[in-house]
């Protein structure tokens, strides 16, 4: 019998003392503590205490459970624990340790980038960073606890005037363990628009305007490149555009599901040449989205990028479109087919052998890993595959059981403790490591997964 790790923290400080990421820590143990673990999820009361309303702790027991279900397929596991620990300063044990030392080893870190990289925050530097208000209604539990975990897993501090630059500098502190010259591509978000092209914030999730993360870019960059998310529907989108490639945007960035955007849509076909003709990648999310909700996961067929890539678009699928099933629109649309066969299809095509590539953002989480193997074993397709960690999820704990990669015969048992302390400290040393220890029969990922930095390189 395996138990939540955290546990119950006995005497509680008062939020104002505690270490960033840790308010939310103490605000969600409430509700994990009703959660029982027995190599599984179950949820129910256990000792109530008696400051909370039991109004109140349904709340947070309903949030417990809508966590494991939302993160899922119940596939989310509290065997890892259940919070990031947010340590800082990488121990020389660690940083020196052999497995860390032989993920650098035959790479050229100028060429390593994370190339999926999120930012948030509340706007409280004057950034613009904006989230839906919602993720603050203890009522609406998938959101609120969603959010506490992304707070968690990025060590955001909480207090008043913290949050957006506690975000970018534990980011950062991140960037500097890596080897010298590794960036992370971070990218913007656009709002949720209508069909005319206006903003929709009450249906947005959250929103990262394109000036913060390219002043992020600009202020560091020996360590952060950004990506830039627009609109097609938005009316200034072309203008957009050739802003962001003018300011050294280095892709565009679309949650299709989550910001209302078909990309099969013929709206769209001008935002496609205009992307093509600047060179300009398109990195958009494809299979299901469940970590941002909004305007239907058939947004998120793979099929739907036909129109892109036909178009000459450089378009890179995220995470492989490895969630959730789609219609087969090219056989009539009756069949549902995993999203991740569809792409499978598309990368199998020789037509877009050369606009089309996937990153392997979160295939480690629980509900994606069943891809891992296959995307080992096509070694035919690694050219065409990007490492990216989707930060800061992987500092999700219970989103990736390390374990059960190694019951999959993916991972070496002897990693499992090192990669356990590196994800409380550098979530993207973590994920970086974990993704070159994974191999399949003795063979790992190419090199050239790593080296991502020239596929994005701009035309001089
Ligand atoms: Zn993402």
């Amino acid at each position: 019998m395996e138990q939540v790790e955290e546990g119950v923290e006995k005497g509680r400080k008062s939020s104002a003392d505690l270490p960033p990421g840790q308010r939310t820590r103490q605000a969600f143990q409430h509700s994990v503590d009703n959660i029982h673990v027995r190599g599984g999820i179950h949820c129910g009361p256990k000792d109530p205490e008696p400051h909370f309303t039991l109004m109140k702790r349904r709340y947070f027991i309903g949030a417990g459970c809508a966590a494991s279900l939302l993160a899922t397929g119940c596939d989310f596991s509290l065997r890892d624990g259940v919070f990031n620990a947010c340590r800082t300063d990488l121990p020389a044990d660690l940083r020196d340790h052999p497995l860390v030392l032989s993920a650098w080893r035959g790479l050229d870190p100028a060429k390593v980038w994370d190339t999926h990289c999120h930012v948030f925050g509340d706007g409280d530097s004057g950034s613009g960073l904006w989230y839906n208000p919602r993720l603050d209604q203890v009522w609406r539990p998938t959101g609120y606890v969603q959010k506490g975990f992304y707070v968690n897993a990025s060590c955001v501090d909480e207090r008043p005037g913290n949050v957006d630059r506690s975000f970018v500098e534990r980011l950062l502190a991140q960037c500097r363990d890596m080897a010298p010259g590794f960036h992370a591509l971070l990218f913007a978000f656009d709002w949720a628009r209508d069909d005319a092209g206006a903003p929709m914030p009450e249906r947005s999730t959250f929103h990262v305007p394109d000036d913060y993360v390219a002043g992020l870019a600009k202020k560091y960059p020996a360590h952060l490149v950004w990506a830039a998310s627009i609109h097609p529907y938005d009316p200034r989108a072309l203008d957009r555009l050739d802003a962001a490639a003018g300011s050294g945007a280095r892709a565009v960035k679309w949650i299709p599901s989550a910001q209302n955007i078909d990309p099969a849509d013929p709206r769209c076909d001008r935002f496609y040449a205009r992307l093509a003709a600047l060179k300009l990648p398109l990195i958009t999310h494809a299979g299901d989205e469940r970590a941002v909700h909004g305007f239907g996961e058939h947004l998120g067929n793979p099929l739907r990028l036909r129109r892109p890539l036909d178009a000459g678009v450089k378009v890179v699928v995220a995470h492989c479109a490895s969630l959730g099933d789609g219609h087969d629109t090219d056989k009539g649309g009756a069949a549902l087919v995993s999203n991740f066969d569809l792409f499978a299809r598309l990368m199998d095509e020789p037509n877009y052998r050369s606009n089309l590539v996937g990153d392997i953002a979160a295939i480690t989480q629980g509900n994606r890993m069943g891809v891992v193997g296959t995307l080992l074993e096509r070694r035919d397709w690694h050219a065409r595959l990007l490492n990216a960690s989707d930060y800061p999820l992987p500092g999700v704990v219970p989103l990736i059981y390390l374990k059960s990669l190694f019951d999959q015969k993916l991972l070496d048992p002897a990693a499992l403790e090192v990669l356990r302390r590196l994800r409380d400290i550098n979530v993207l040393l973590f994920d970086f490591v974990l993704k070159r220890s994974l191999a399949l029969d003795g063979r790992g990922f190419s090199a050239s997964v790593f080296e991502t930095s020239p596929f994005f390189k701009r035309p001089s």
